[in-house]
């Protein structure tokens, strides 16, 4: 997506769009998800478009990781939250719903409901095929 039609680019650079900003330094932006999966819920975004993290900079994700690292505990202890999640959506089939890469930062309460997604064990020797095949892609 073109940078001039991108909603967060409109918020993080440009100012065209309202965000609850929480924290922002010279290559990162961090503010509010509206649709929180808990309230403080935060998104962190590299104020130079990129769209995923199959195209962004090491040193722009570096950065929005860094600035996720300095925002994490103070989201914790706005919201009294007993843990936080770091997660990126990478594409259509990962969740992704905004082409402009970002983190989110959620806060996490014991009793929230949230789940973690059931993992399914390998078949006998499929274990070392997968790493095979991810080694030779490297
Ligand atoms: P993703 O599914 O990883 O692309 O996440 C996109 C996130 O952006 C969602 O959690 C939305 O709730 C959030 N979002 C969409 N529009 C806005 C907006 N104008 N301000 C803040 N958050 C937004
Ligand atoms: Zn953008």
């Amino acid at each position: 997506m073109a940078t001039h039609n991108c909603l967060f680019c409109k918020i993080a650079t440009k100012g065209e769009v309202p965000s609850s900003k929480v924290y922002e330094d010279a290559d990162t932006y961090a503010f509010l998800d509206i649709n929180p999966n808990n309230p403080g819920h935060t998104l962190v975004v590299p104020k130079e478009h990129f769209m995923n993290l199959f195209d962004i900079s090491d040193e722009a994700l570096c950065a929005v990781m860094k600035t996720a690292h300095l925002i994490a505990p103070a989201v914790k202890r706005a919201v009294n939250a007993t843990g936080i999640n770091i997660i990126m959506n990478n594409g259509r089939s990962a969740g992704q719903i905004v082409d402009h890469a970002h983190i989110h930062v959620i806060p996490r309460f014991s009793d929230d409901g949230y789940r973690h997604w059931p993992g399914t064990p390998y078949k006998d020797g499929e274990i070392e095929k997968v790493a095979t095949k991810i080694r030779a892609e490297l």
